[in-house]
């Protein structure tokens, strides 16, 4: 029997790499250009890092995670988010000793067991970025400003930025009562989870999209008007850095997010083009959850964007990247293949994507495939040729001819691999 990938798990067919590796390399250039520095962590953390700081009330934790004993009996789960690991990493590292402030970011697969459907995957690719050492409410702005960047270069402009703030451990209590007081009187609309979340987590229902809890949610409390002095005023100040750096965003009070060591700011990039699953990049401050940790009590602010959907965005878009080919080899005969296959090579050490049709057939034949690769260039090697000691090479785009000595090929190639440098 055919065995099929596990439900929920993508593959990333090679007609679709393009893109990734574009999304990818545009994140990268831009997250160097705001000061972070690439981190990687492990896929495998002990269970406990992730309950003890997403939150043990929490979907994620409940019900999501990818949990097993391995075989020395230690329980270890498949990271459903970066920040945890990073924090884990950051802390066993020491490495705030290095330096007050730590960007940081890294691009990967998160393994969340949710109920597969367009845009929701059980394994998905985050690019995440860290900011640690700083509370300082320009930080929030920089990281937004940085996400403007990157969605503008990567040509997406139409994209809403919503902002909130979950207040802190001297303010949300008191917002957490009056929401469990609130919802108390809505109990019997709201869905059996959120009924559950009432008495473990009340601010989850908020998160809730089932239509009877949003619409128990009408009138409900709103964050913003319980936050104390200090969190109101770091609020105000990251709205008036954002209006000062020109980037468009609204408040949306019912943004509490599903992690449960969010503090102050938290926001979301919502886009359009997307369907149910709208969120492009979630993410927010979390100033308490390293020493929660066991580690120095230091805050942070991070976001996690969603490649998939990214990609998702981007695809059918004009411009999406094609891969081509510089040089096609179009051999005919025994011979004339052996020196074509020796060129071949020598073309790929010099730098050009080159390929030929070891299967060969006829020249027409070997003409297709060349155009079906999209290959700039089509060097012919027949008997002719090679009785001569010359090779045809035809411009495919403009379909004139030349005839290049056999003893002057490598420096030919050589030139055309400068000629692409230059055209970038
Ligand atoms: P979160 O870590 O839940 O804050 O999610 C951050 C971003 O990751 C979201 O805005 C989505 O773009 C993306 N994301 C989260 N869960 C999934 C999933 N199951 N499948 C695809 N993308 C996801």
């Amino acid at each position: 029997m055919q065995i099929q990938a596990v439900r929920g798990f993508r593959d990333v067919l090679p007609g679709e790499v393009a893109l990734w590796q574009k999304v990818e390399a545009i994140a990268r250039s831009v997250l160097e250009r705001y000061g972070f520095r690439e981190i990687r962590i492990p896929i495998l953390e002990k269970t406990e890092l992730f309950s003890r700081s997403i939150g043990e009330s929490t979907d994620i934790v409940e019900k999501e995670m990818y949990t097993f004993t391995d075989r020395s009996g230690i329980s270890l789960t498949m990271r459903p988010e970066a920040t945890a690991g990073i924090l884990r990493a950051y802390i066993e590292h020491s490495l705030y000793q290095l330096e007050p402030v730590s960007k940081l970011y890294c691009i990967g697969p998160m393994f969340r067991h949710e109920r597969p459907q367009r845009g929701r995957y059980r394994q998905f690719h985050q690019i995440n970025a860290e900011v640690l050492g700083s509370s300082d409410p320009r930080t929030d702005a920089e990281l937004l400003a940085l996400l403007r960047t990157l969605f503008e270069e990567l040509g997406l402009r139409e994209l809403d930025f919503q902002l909130n703030s979950l207040g802190c451990p001297s303010c949300r209590p008191g917002f957490r009562s009056k929401v469990a007081e609130y919802l108390g009187t809505k109990r019997a609309r709201l869905c059996s989870d959120c009924q559950r979340r009432l008495m473990t987590n009340p601010l989850r229902v908020y998160d809730c999209k089932v239509e009877t809890c949003r619409e128990a949610l009408a009138g409900a409390p709103v964050i913003l008007d319980e936050l104390c002095q200090e969190c109101e005023a770091h609020f105000l100040s990251v709205q008036k850095n954002l209006s000062l750096l020109g980037i468009p965003f609204s408040v949306n009070p019912f943004i509490v997010r599903g992690l449960d060591y969010y503090r102050r700011t938290t926001f979301e990039v919502l886009s359009s083009d997307l369907g149910a699953q709208n969120a492009v990049c979630g993410g927010g401050r979390y100033d308490g959850l390293m020493g929660e940790l066991g580690g120095p009590d230091l805050p942070g602010i991070g976001f996690a964007i969603g490649e998939e959907r990214l990609v998702s965005i981007l695809e059918g878009r004009a411009g999406a990247p094609t891969s081509s080919l510089d040089l096609f080899l179009a051999a005919l005969g025994e011979e004339a293949t052996e020196k074509a296959f020796l060129y071949l090579d020598k073309a790929r050490r010099l730098g050009l994507r080159a390929e030929m049709d070891f299967r060969g057939g006829s020249l027409k034949a070997q003409m297709r495939r060349a155009n079906k690769l999209g290959s700039r260039r089509l060097l012919i090697l027949g008997e002719a040729e090679l009785s001569k000691g010359m090779a045809t090479v035809k411009d495919m785009a403009d379909g004139t001819q030349v005839e290049i000595p056999l003893d002057e090929l490598e420096s030919a190639m050589a030139g055309w691999k400068e000629a692409c440098s230059q055209r970038g």
